[in-house]
């Protein structure tokens, strides 16, 4: 059986967390004398002087009415590369425990065990880029605290079966990761619906891919209220600037907006997919739940190259394992997808 308590650190589970001047008094006072800003203003138009709210209740208020999660659900992080890491730092001792990943996927988690000095186990897909769910089952020990899934996964495309993702939950006493950068794109219904059905489900999402919101780094956490506490013990007081608060509350009104270009960015994907198809020096293009795609080619270095030289920059995934000679293209403007497709014309392979 999961039990959160099995799983967390004795040092976080001890921990007494900063407590900030904003912590100690919440409320409405007309003279703040607390947290040694200055009180004057900022030399700007507009005024950055106070600290931000630590637990940005606006902007979960906000995701809450959008994702029909209560905020107290909710994690916000600088990205949700920091709430990758919370999870490292909340769940995973250095030196002794362990991580399942699933390559070929997105490299911060990788990146962030290594931070944290945690060893990575590592279970390839399948020829489908589905789970190896043997193989995982075999990696697993009691010392395995998580398992991260992209789905759709980075840089594949595809989405991961539901009914393995569901095997993972009922099974493992770790937590299951479920990283829904690209949930935006796809046809596949989001798991944070399932919160309340699975005690260590961590869902991932973040405001820098459909939202069009990357510079401004918010990502999010949806898990249950256990574990949010946990990553807002853990998390940097003001992990989330007050611009960015105020932006991306701003920005979350205009759901219809967003809808829109997720419209066009999957038109735009059939039809780059269709006409890609015609070149000679494409093997494969895989099916894509996601604003990008990847593309199995003849030549990948060679067309990378080429592209650069005329002022087209895409992603190189040759080196990466299952996805010998592929290359990831992001679905741009029409226009961009315009001029893509008219380079390509000129390469000869
Ligand atoms: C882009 C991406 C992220 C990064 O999210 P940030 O919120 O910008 O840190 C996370 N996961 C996957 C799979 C991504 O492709």
């Amino acid at each position: 059986m999961f039990e959160l308590k099995n799983i967390l650190r004795e040092n976080i589970k001890n921990l007494k967390p900063y407590s900030s001047a904003r912590d100690e008094f919440q409320g409405e006072a007309s003279v703040y004398l607390d947290a040694n800003e200055n009180a004057f203003g900022s030399p700007l138009e507009q005024n950055y002087n106070r600290y931000p709210d630590p637990m940005q209740y606006a902007v979960k208020k906000r995701l809450s009415d959008i994702k029909g999660v209560p905020p107290r659900n909710i994690f916000l992080g600088n990205g949700s590369d920091e709430a990758i890491d919370i999870l490292f730092r909340s769940f995973c001792n250095p030196g002794t425990d362990n991580v399942i990943l699933v390559p070929p996927t997105y490299g911060m988690y990788e990146v962030s065990a290594n931070i944290n000095d945690v060893e990575t186990r590592k279970v390839n897909l399948t020829d489908e880029y589905q789970l190896n769910m043997e193989g995982i089952a075999e990696a697993i020990d009691k010392n395995t605290k998580l398992i991260f899934i992209c789905s759709p996964n980075n840089p594949t495309g595809n989405s991961i079966h539901r009914e393995d993702i569901e095997t993972l939950l009922t099974n493992f006493n770790g937590l299951v990761v479920v990283d829904e950068a690209y949930i935006n794109f796809s046809r596949q219904k989001t798991f944070i619906q399932e919160l309340t059905e699975y005690a260590n489900l961590v869902v991932l999402q973040t405001l820098s891919k459909a939202w069009g919101l990357a510079a401004l780094r918010v990502g999010m956490a949806f898990a249950s209220e256990e574990i949010i506490e946990v990553m807002n013990k853990v998390k940097p007081p003001y992990n989330v600037n007050e611009a960015s608060q105020q932006l991306a509350l701003q920005a979350l009104q205009n759901v219809e907006q967003v809808n829109q270009w997720i419209k066009e960015t999957l038109s735009e994907r059939d039809q780059l997919v269709l006409n890609l198809k015609a070149f000679d020096f494409v093997l494969e293009i895989y099916p894509s739940d996601a604003n990008f795609i990847l593309v199995k080619t003849t030549d990948a270095k060679g067309i990378y190259n080429f592209l650069v030289s005329h002022g087209i920059i895409v992603r190189d995934r040759s080196k990466v394992e299952l996805c010998e000679g592929a290359l990831r293209f992001t679905i741009g403007t029409p226009e961009e997808n315009k001029t893509l497709l008219n380079t390509l014309k000129e390469y000869q392979a």
